[in-house]
């Protein structure tokens, strides 16, 4: 039988700050039967899309994103911070509520025309993944989806990213 996800997901009220609620994945992670129903969900989603790699942003990205690409036999590339990946990248920016911030992939993590499924753990205002969508682009790939397991809608990320196919497991 379906497990219901959101029983997984703990809320935690005042967290990173007052007047915000954190939904924590770790719960579901934690459980097996959860974290592999809700892996199988976007193993399909990836599946039907034709995805031919997988790309997701630190760190929670990688959670959700490394067993899809497992489960489909196809590769992973990381999105990581400043400073972190060895070779040469690509550099995306974003908007945080204070200052920006700024993603890289390695130059050769995407061949040109690659079908690609970019992935995290959560879409809030959409600038993280909006920048990892360009960083795929910018190296020629093309994104045929984007997956979550995590969507809020207050934060009206879907609009930013309307362009692009969008797969949620649960919305707050
Ligand atoms: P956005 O860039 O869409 O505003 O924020 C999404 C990013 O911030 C994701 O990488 C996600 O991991 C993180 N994030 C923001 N709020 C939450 C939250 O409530 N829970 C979790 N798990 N991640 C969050």
């Amino acid at each position: 039988m379906a497990l219901d996800l959101t029983k997984y997901i703990a809320s935690v009220p005042d967290y990173p700050e007052k007047g915000v609620i954190f939904r924590d994945i770790s719960p579901l992670m934690a459980d097996g039967a959860a974290y592999r129903e809700a892996t199988d969900k976007l193993v399909d989603y990836a599946k039907d899309k034709g995805a031919e790699m997988v790309v997701g942003p630190e760190a929670r990205g990688f959670i959700v994103g490394c067993p899809i690409a497992y489960e489909l036999g196809i590769g992973f590339a990381p999105a990581r911070k400043q400073g972190k990946l060895p070779r040469e990248t690509v550099k995306a920016t974003y908007d945080l509520e204070y200052g920006t911030s700024a993603l890289y992939l390695h130059k050769d993590a995407i061949k040109p025309g690659q079908k690609v499924l970019v992935t995290d753990d959560l879409l809030a205002t959409g600038g993280t993944i909006s920048a990892t969508i360009k960083l795929v682009e910018e190296l020629g790939g093309i994104v045929v989806g984007t997956a979550f397991i995590i969507e809020l809608k207050d934060l009206h990320g879907r609009e930013k990213i309307s362009d692009y196919d969008i797969f949620s497991l649960m919305e707050y």
